[in-house]
């Protein structure tokens, strides 16, 4: 196998760690509040293929603030995505060998209605994927590798670009576009966002894992940047997206190496735009690390500092493919 091919497969591998386990099991364990949860109300709430954008409201230095949860389609993975064990060389082939996909996952995308401007943080997928050529231009091994192993359900009507002219949100509005990573599940809506300012953390841009340049558009020249040191509790670092310093960027390494998330202080509880630092809520609590990780002590290393955070700070912790995401935010339910 020649190496650009390894590096492409290994990539495609990488990108498509974004699968939960024990989807259901959530609410499993004591919960502590932001605000009463009706908990009689949770089993019908989880349904994924088709989650209608769900908006909560949150007060920000006494102003009220719109958050909105968009599901951008669902995508479903091979099962041994999810959790193995397989020394990380070997994790491909055990994937390609298995024969079980999970259920569909949404792809969930976040839209902050902030008094600075709108911030959308990751842009799910695009219809495109769908296209039984979509991943050609990755080369045939990649290509064949993409089609045998995920599974997507987005539709036109399912793109950020199309959800946010239903919430009357124009580009104009948007003050940045902010991605945690660049796997496509994150990075193929980018196509609806040509002049809006895009930030991705600097490590993370010049240092990709499971990237795919030829399936974003040419014009995409994002903002690096980096974060400030000693600027906060536990992380440390971070990169103030806001000029009130409430929206911060946040390394959340392991996933892919500068993999991160981002942290909304609000006044009632702190809120984790945790991207793809696990698959669910479970997985963190339980430390079941997935079963593919760029790096595996650094996710480790990820959740303790999550979990002391979230200890010392009342917060909730969204994933990007939690099907019970939408339903922690809008009912406000802290880790
Ligand atoms: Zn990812």
């Amino acid at each position: 196998m020649q190496r650009r091919q390894f590096i492409k497969s290994t990539g495609i591998i990488s990108l498509a760690s974004i699968v939960p386990i024990n989807l259901f099991s959530q609410f499993s364990h004591s919960l502590d509040e932001c605000n009463q949860l009706d908990i009689s109300n949770i089993g019908s709430l989880i349904s994924i293929n088709k989650l209608e954008t769900q908006t909560t409201t949150v007060k920000c230095n006494g102003t009220n603030v719109k958050i909105h949860a968009v599901q951008t389609g669902s995508v479903a993975v091979k099962k041994s995505h999810l959790t193995n064990r397989t020394i990380r060389f070997l994790t491909p082939l055990k994937i390609s060998l298995d024969k079980h996909f999970t259920e569909f996952m949404p792809i969930w995308v976040w839209v902050i209605e902030h008094p600075e401007g709108v911030i959308v943080i990751d842009t799910g997928e695009n219809s495109n994927v769908m296209n039984p050529d979509y991943f050609d231009p990755l080369g045939k091994l990649a290509a064949n590798y993409s089609k045998k192993n995920f599974r997507f359900n987005v539709t036109k009507e399912d793109e950020i670009g199309f959800q946010l002219g239903k919430l009357g949100i124009s580009n104009d509005r948007i003050k940045n576009v902010v991605l945690t990573h660049l796997h496509i599940d994150h990075t193929d809506g980018i196509k609806d966002f040509k002049n809006v300012e895009i930030i991705v953390n600097d490590q993370e841009f010049k240092r990709p894992s499971g990237h795919f340049p030829e399936l974003t558009p040419n014009w995409f020249k994002p903002r690096t940047v980096q974060y400030k040191k000693d600027f906060m509790e536990t992380f440390a670092e971070a990169f103030p997206i806001t000029k009130s310093e409430d929206l911060l960027l946040i390394p959340t390494n392991g996933h892919t190496r500068n993999h991160a998330s981002v942290l909304f202080k609000t006044d009632e509880c702190d809120i984790l735009f945790a991207g793809d630092v696990c698959y669910n809520q479970e997985q963190l609590i339980t430390n079941d690390v997935p079963g593919i990780n760029i790096n595996r002590k650094e996710t480790i290393k990820t959740y303790e500092k999550i979990k002391t955070y979230s200890n010392n700070n009342k917060m909730i912790f969204l994933p990007s493919h939690d099907v019970n995401s939408g339903t922690r935010l809008i009912k406000k339910i802290t880790l």
